[in-house]
C-alpha cells in the first residue's frame, strides 16, 4: 500500500537545517496495526506527517499503490488525503464549537454525501464510539476520552484504508487509553492503522508490528503478527460536497459562535454607516451651496420639488388632465396656471402697502392663517410672508380688510381691487424656494383671481397684428401702433377705426371691410375675424366712444369687450406639480412622461457654480479613500475575530476539504453577514421612514440617498466582503494545512 524508499526530511528553519529523519526504508500493508515507538524528537510524528501528506519530504521516494509521490503538487496531495488518509491526533484536532454530530457529519458532508444517508451514518458511527447520549453536545463539553472518540468516529466517517493516529492516548487517563485502544482495534480490521505511542505497554495486545525509531532513524521494525492479505473495500465516494451543504456549513459557521457573529455584524454596520453619512455630509454641502449661491435666471420659484408639466402635444389643459394629475402617487400641489409662478404680482393701496410676491391658488394653501382669516369670497387675499420679516410685522395689523389693487406690470388704478383678509406666515423653506430678489412672499387668492391675472398676463406678454386690406399692421397693447382697446360701445364682431384707415380702401371708404386681429406669445396663437362697423374722427370720438385720446395716425382699434376676451382667456397650457418629497422627483417626472405629458425638473434648471463641482469632486476622492481604509481596518478586525477560523480550516483541510471549499465556506460566511447588515440598515431606514421609530441620525441619510446610491452602496459591501474573505482565505492558505495547525496549536 504505502512503500518509502530512503526517504529523507529536513527542517529548514533560519537557514538551519534540521533533520526530520533521514533514509527510511519501509512497506506498509492493509490490515496491519503498526506501533511506532522512539523517545521525543525521534522524527515520529514527522514520518507520521510525510505519509499523511502533510509535509512534503526532500530525498528518496513514496509510493502510494505503487504510484511515485514526488511530483505530487499540493492539490494532488490534497486528493491524496481525501482518498487514503484518517487522522487521529493527540490534541484532537476537533471543531469545539459543534456538536459531536456536526462534527461527524462535516467529513460526510465533504465526501460529497447528502440527504438522509448523512443522518443515519452520523447517528450509527456516534452509536458504534458510544457517544449516543452525547450526540448533541458541543464538543468543547466532552472528557478527554469522549474526545477521542469522537475523533476515531470521525476517522471512520471519512472511510479511508489508512488510519494514522499520533499519540491519540498522549493527553488521556490510562483506563480511557486502554478503551480507546481497543475500540480503534475492533472498528479497523480491515485497514491499515499505524499508531505513534510512548507507552507500549497500553498497545501492545492489538499490534501486529513495531517499529522503533531513534534519531531520525528506524533502529527496529518487526512484525509480531502474520497478516493475512486484505482486501479494502473503499466505500469513499471520492465526490465533493454539494453546494446546498457548503452554504449549509457555511451558515452554521456564521451563527455558530454568537458573539463573534455580532462582532463581525458590528463591523459591517459601522461600514455602512461610515460610508453614508459621509456621503450624506457632503451631499448636503452641495445641496446648500446650490440653495444659496446657485442661481436660475428663467424661474422664480426654485423649489425643488417643483416640475413644470406642460401637454406633449401642447394642447390646452383640460378638467380630466387636473384630477388626473393631482390623483397621482407623490404629487403634493397642483398648481394649475405655472405661468404666475415665475412673475412677480404687485398689490398696493397707493399710501403705505407695496408688496410682490408669487400668486397661488388659496385651495393650495397648507399653513395656518395668524392674523385675520382664510380668504372665502373672490376677491378676497390673504398675504404669505416670512415670519421674521419687520415690513410685514409693522403694518400686519393695519392692512387687514384693506383694499389693494392687484396687477402683473405693477399696480394700476384700473387693476382690480382685492380685499386682504388674513395673513400667514411661511417656513424658511418656501422662503428659500422664491429666488428672485424683490420677493415678498406669497398672494393666495380664489381661482377666479389666479384666472384673471393670467389674463393680464397673456395680455401683458402677447403681440398683436392686424390683418387688414391684405397688409398686416403690427399693433401692441402697450406700443405705439394700432392699439387695441376693449369697450362695451361696439357690437360683437365689430371695430371701430380712425378714418386714417380709409386710404387703404376701396372709394375711400372701409366701411365693413374684414379684419383679422392676431394674437401670439410663447404658447399659443389666435385670431379673431371682426368688420369694421364704423369710422371714427377727432370729433365724433366722444360721443361714439366716450373716450378723446384721439390720434389719427398711430389710433386705437375699438372692439367689443367679449371679442378682446377671446384673445386672451385662452384657457391654461402649463402647469406645475409640487412633488411631496424630493425623492420622487424623477419617479413623478417619468410617470407624467408615460402619460402624455412633457416634463422639466425645476432641479434641472439650477446652474451649479465652482463650489459645487468642487464639493463633488472631493466627496468622491473622500469616498474612495474611505472605502479604501475600511478595506483594511475591516480586514484586520474580521481576521482578530476570526481568528480560531484558523484551527478550523486547518481541520477542515485535514478531513478532506479542498482549498477552494474552505475559501467558500469562508465567502458564505462573510456575504451572509454583510447581507444581514444592509439589510438591517434597510430596516432602520424603513421604520424611521414609517415613523415607527425616529432615528435623527438617519433624516440626512435618508434625505440625501438615492436608489441608485443604494445599490451602489450594496455593491460596495458585497464586493469588499468578497475581498477579506479572498485575501483571508489566501492568508490561511499560504501554508501547508499542518503549518496552519503548528501555528495555532
Ligand atoms: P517525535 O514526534 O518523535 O517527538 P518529531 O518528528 O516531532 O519527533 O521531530 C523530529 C525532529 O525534527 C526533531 O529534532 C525536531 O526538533 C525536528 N522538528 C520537528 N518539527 C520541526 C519543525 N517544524 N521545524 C524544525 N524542526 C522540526
Ligand atoms: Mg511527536
Amino acid at each position: 500500500m504505502i512503500t518509502l524508499k530512503n526517504v529523507s526530511k529536513y527542517y529548514y528553519n533560519k537557514g538551519i537545517i534540521a533533520s526530520g529523519f533521514t533514509k527510511v526504508n519501509l512497506k506498509l500493508n492493509l490490515g496491519e496495526f503498526v506501533a511506532i515507538t522512539g523517545e521525543s524528537g525521534s522524527g515520529k510524528s514527522t514520518l507520521l506527517n510525510v505519509i499523511s501528506g502533510l509535509d512534503t519530504y526532500e530525498e528518496g521516494e513514496m509510493y502510494v499503490d505503487n504510484n511515485e509521490t514526488s511530483h505530487y503538487t499540493e492539490v494532488d496531495f490534497e486528493k491524496y488525503r481525501k482518498k487514503y488518509i484518517s487522522n487521529i491526533f493527540q490534541n484532537f484536532n476537533l471543531i469545539n464549537s459543534y456538536t459531536v454530530r456536526q462534527n461527524i457529519e462535516l467529513v460526510l458532508l465533504f465526501n460529497g454525501e447528502y440527504g438522509k444517508s448523512v443522518r443515519d451514518k452520523t447517528l450509527d458511527l456516534i452509536k458504534k464510539v458510544g457517544l449516543t447520549k452525547y450526540k448533541n453536545t458541543k464538543v468543547s463539553k466532552l472528557s478527554g476520552g469522549q474526545k477521542q472518540r469522537v475523533a476515531i468516529a470521525r476517522a471512520l466517517a471519512k472511510d479511508t484504508p489508512i488510519i494514522i493516529a499520533d499519540e491519540p492516548t498522549g493527553s488521556l487517563d490510562s483506563r480511557s487509553a486502554k478503551g480507546i485502544l481497543s475500540l480503534l482495534h475492533d472498528l479497523s480490521h480491515d485497514k491499515l492503522v499505524i499508531v505513534v505511542t510512548h507507552n507500549y505497554e497500553q498497545i501492545a495486545p492489538y499490534v501486529t508490528r513495531k517499529i522503533t525509531m531513534h534519531d531520525g532513524r528506524i533502529l527496529e521494525d518487526k512484525r509480531l503478527v502474520v497478516v493475512d492479505k486484505v482486501n479494502y473495500s473503499n466505500n469513499n465516494l471520492n465526490k465533493s460536497i454539494t453546494l446546498f451543504n457548503q452554504f449549509r456549513i457555511g451558515f452554521r459557521n456564521t451563527f455558530n459562535i454568537f458573539p463573534k457573529f455580532l462582532l463581525v455584524l458590528m463591523v459591517y454596520l459601522f461600514i455602512v454607516f461610515a460610508v453614508t453619512s459621509v456621503d450624506a455630509f457632503f451631499k448636503k454641502q452641495e445641496y446648500e451651496t446650490v440653495k444659496t449661491e446657485g442661481y436660475n435666471q428663467f424661474f422664480t420659484d426654485v423649489n425643488d420639488t417643483r416640475l413644470i408639466v406642460k401637454k406633449s402635444d401642447k394642447s390646452l389643459f383640460t378638467d380630466d388632465d387636473y384630477s388626473f394629475i393631482s390623483s397621482m402617487k407623490h404629487v403634493g400641489v397642483l398648481e394649475k396656471n405655472d405661468l404666475l409662478l415665475d412673475i412677480n404680482t404687485f398689490l398696493s393701496d397707493y399710501e403705505n402697502l407695496y408688496f410682490s410676491g408669487i400668486s397661488k391658488d388659496i385651495s393650495n394653501f397648507k399653513g395656518k392663517v395668524v392674523i385675520g382669516r382664510m380668504p372665502g369670497a373672490d376677491n378676497e387675499i390673504l398675504l404669505v410672508g416670512p415670519r421674521d420679516d419687520d415690513y410685514l410685522d409693522d403694518i400686519k395689523d393695519s392692512i387687514i380688510d384693506l383694499n389693494v389693487a392687484l396687477g402683473i406690470d405693477g399696480a394700476n388704478e384700473t387693476d382690480k381691487k382685492y380685499k386682504i383678509v388674513g395673513i400667514a406666515y411661511a417656513d424658511d423653506d418656501e422662503m428659500n424656494a422664491l429666488y428672485t430678489n424683490g420677493n415678498d412672499g406669497y398672494i393666495y387668492g380664489s381661482s377666479k383671481m389666479i384666472e384673471e391675472l393670467q389674463f393680464k398676463m397673456n395680455e401683458y406678454y402677447s403681440e398683436l397684428q392686424v390683418f387688414f386690406n391684405n397688409q398686416y399692421h403690427d399693433s401692441s397693447l402697450l406700443g405705439s401702433n394700432y392699439r387695441i382697446v376693449p369697450t362695451d360701445r361696439v357690437l360683437e364682431g365689430g371695430a371701430f377705426v380712425t378714418d386714417e384707415w380709409n386710404i387703404n380702401c376701396k372709394n375711400n371708404n372701409c366701411l365693413n371691410e374684414p379684419m383679422t386681429i392676431l394674437v401670439k406669445n410663447l404658447y399659443y396663437e389666435d385670431k379673431i375675424d371682426v368688420k369694421v362697423s364704423n369710422i371714427y374722427t377727432s370729433k365724433n370720438m366722444n360721443s361714439l366712444l366716450g373716450v378723446s385720446d384721439y390720434d389719427q395716425f398711430t389710433g386705437a382699434i375699438y372692439i367689443n369687450r367679449n371679442d378682446y376676451n377671446k384673445l386672451f382667456s385662452h384657457g391654461n397650457y402649463q402647469s406645475s406639480v409640487f412633488v411631496d418629497d424630493v425623492r420622487n422627483v424623477d419617479k413623478v417626472a417619468s410617470n407624467l412622461e408615460k402619460n402624455g405629458y412633457s416634463v422639466l425638473k425645476i432641479r434641472d434648471t439650477m446652474a451649479t457654480i465652482d463650489v459645487v463641482q468642487i464639493l463633488k469632486i472631493v466627496r468622491t476622492m473622500v469616498l474612495v479613500v474611505l472605502v479604501m481604509a475600511l478595506f483594511f481596518i475591516s480586514y484586520f478586525v474580521i481576521r482578530i475575530i476570526l481568528k480560531s477560523r484558523n484551527v478550523y480550516f486547518g481541520i477542515i483541510r485535514i478531513l478532506g476539504a479542498s482549498k477552494n471549499n474552505a475559501k467558500t465556506l469562508l465567502q458564505i460566511e462573510l456575504l451572509t453577514v454583510s447581507n444581514l447588515a444592509y439589510i438591517l440598515f434597510m430596516f432602520l431606514i424603513y421604520l424611521h421612514r414609517n415613523k415607527i421609530v425616529t432615528i435623527d441620525f438617519l433624516n440626512t441619510i435618508i434625505r440625501y440617498f438615492t436608489t441608485k446610491e443604494y445599490v451602489i452602496l450594496y455593491v460596495v459591501i458585497t464586493v469588499m466582503s468578497y475581498l477579506i474573505s479572498v485575501r483571508f482565505a489566501r492568508k490561511i492558505f499560504k501554508n501547508s494545512a499542518m503549518n496552519t495547525m503548528r501555528e495555532e496549536v
